[in-house]
């Protein structure tokens, strides 16, 4: 395997690639974070981001690119109709997928919307190892209803399980005694689940679940937008895989299912995303939805500019040393907040570092929202922007109750091949800090809830005055520095 071994033995991620383009960051005094915060509501998809030192909110549009996805910008063919800028994406997709049609969309939600106009009988239900916001959100739309049929060690905080986003076959087959086929639309499954840690599922589970599926005559669908992390799991944690190539354990991926999709903000280090599809005629079922809600066929409300880094992209995506760099980041920060005995998921996944909120912050009702406070106070004492995943990202139901989340989350995602070693090394360091003084953190409570994905623009205020009680112990700990 190409890691390198450092002669004292220390276990260090080491980057196969440099940096040539930088962007300056701002580390404001923590007075002015914690301003900063008021005015966004504690909600820290708020901020803006010249107020973000470390941007861990998420790993969608903001990874970087290579100097190859640069240079192939320059080469756009942008025309309407026709353009090679798409022929050499779709190629670029036959190859690694071996689907023949392609659907693009303007990004993964954009590709979900279309799946479910298309694809989703209300009254229905779609099977899932796991929900995503906005599939879920799709689906629901169209009047259908989504079950989750994660196995047991995935919704485990701390586990040793190498794949704990499989899918619960026996479960699957069960729903499909219980319900019948006719009654799923498709079966959904998430490449390396976002919500529950970005953990990643195994080839073998790929199998049985497709299989069983194909047997009853039932549509497979895979989400693949976190796909790369997912190749890199189960090339080092699945025996069968580790003789695989990146391309091959790709392969034998794609050839389960009937439809892939993607965001290409992750998959690909672009912008943009798409639908591949191995049948003709479910292609041209779909085919129409995509000049209607994205745009022509041959760029679906993308740019041509970005096309061309995806499919550069994509090709990296192959190239383990591209892809291990963001999963070898996340195991060094999850491993040092082990050490300091900070609750996280374990093992570690892909997309970031989770810190569960509520071991974290056991005195916070999660009515009063531990993950979000979390999220909040991590703000405050770094301006390092994670994301709260549990129940403010929930939505309320039909009777405006409010379902309690299985997980109280911070995602601290590690954007691929943004940050270095030392940035993620402060990251820890403040977390660290915070555990400390873990006893000062209180809840939130909305000030403003909207309807419909509350967690993007809600706003709340801290219940007490914990948020300055927190400026205090940082000034006297820290003195005046940042
Ligand atoms: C981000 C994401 C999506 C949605 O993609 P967007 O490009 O953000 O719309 C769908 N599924 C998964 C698993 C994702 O991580």
């Amino acid at each position: 395997m190409s890691t390198v071994t450092f002669f004292r033995g220390q276990q260090l991620p080491l980057e196969m690639h440099k940096v040539r383009i930088i962007q300056k960051l701002n580390l404001r005094p923590i007075e002015q974070r914690r301003e900063a915060m008021a005015e966004a509501g504690y909600n820290t998809f708020l901020l803006r981001n010249a107020d973000v030192f470390l941007d861990m909110l998420t790993d969608s549009g903001v990874n970087a690119m290579s100097d190859q996805q640069q240079a192939a910008m320059l080469i756009a063919d942008d025309a309407y109709a026709g353009s090679a800028t798409y022929t050499r994406l779709h190629a670029k997709l036959v190859e690694i997928f071996g689907m023949e049609y392609f659907l693009p969309a303007h990004q993964g939600r954009a590709a979900e919307h279309i799946l479910a106009q298309g694809l989703v009988r209300p009254g229905t239900v779609v099977p899932m190892n796991y929900h995503f916001t906005t599939s879920k959100a799709h689906i629901t739309n169209v009047g259908a209803e989504v079950v989750e049929l994660i196995t047991k060690p995935g919704l485990e905080v701390t586990s040793d399980h190498p794949f704990k986003g499989n899918l619960d076959v026996a479960a699957l087959a069960e729903l499909i005694a219980e319900r019948g086929a006719d009654a799923v639309s498709y079966v959904r499954i998430e490449a390396g689940t976002n919500l529950i840690g970005g953990q990643p599922i195994s080839l073998q589970n790929y199998r049985e679940t497709t299989e069983l599926c194909r047997k009853h005559g039932i549509l497979t669908v895979l989400d693949a937008s976190l796909l790369a992390d997912n190749l890199y799991f189960i090339k080092i944690r699945e025996g069968e895989a580790a003789d695989m190539s990146i391309p091959e354990i790709t392969r034998a991926i794609a050839d389960c299912f009937d439809v892939i999709y993607f965001s290409a903000r992750k998959l690909g280090f672009g912008r943009g995303g798409g639908i591949c599809i191995r049948e003709e005629a479910l292609y041209k079922q779909l085919r129409g939805l995509v000049p209607m809600f994205e745009g022509f066929l041959t760029y679906g409300g993308m740019s041509v500019r970005e096309m061309e880094a995806i499919t550069v992209g994509l090709d990296e995506t192959m190239d383990f040393d591209m892809i291990r760099q963001g999963p070898q980041f996340i195991a060094h920060m999850v491993n040092e907040l082990l050490k300091r005995d900070i609750p996280v998921i374990t093992p570690a996944g892909g997309l970031g570092a989770h810190v569960d909120a509520m071991r974290f912050l056991p005195h916070v009702r999660q009515q009063e929202y531990p993950a979000g406070a979390l999220a909040t106070a991590l703000y405050i004492a770094s301006g390092v922007r994670g994301m709260e995943r549990g129940t403010l990202s929930e939505q309320r139901d039909a009777d405006g109750v409010e379902p309690m989340a299985d997980m109280e989350l911070v995602r601290l995602a590690l954007p691929r091949r943004v940050f270095t070693l030392s940035q993620v090394e402060y990251a820890i360091d403040r977390i660290d800090w915070l555990y400390q003084n873990r006893d000062l953190i209180g809840g939130l409570h909305f000030v403003e809830e909207p309807e419909i994905l509350r967690f993007f623009y809600g706003r709340l205020e801290p219940i007490g005055d914990w948020a300055n009680k927190l400026v205090a112990a940082f000034r006297s700990d820290f003195g005046d520095s940042l």
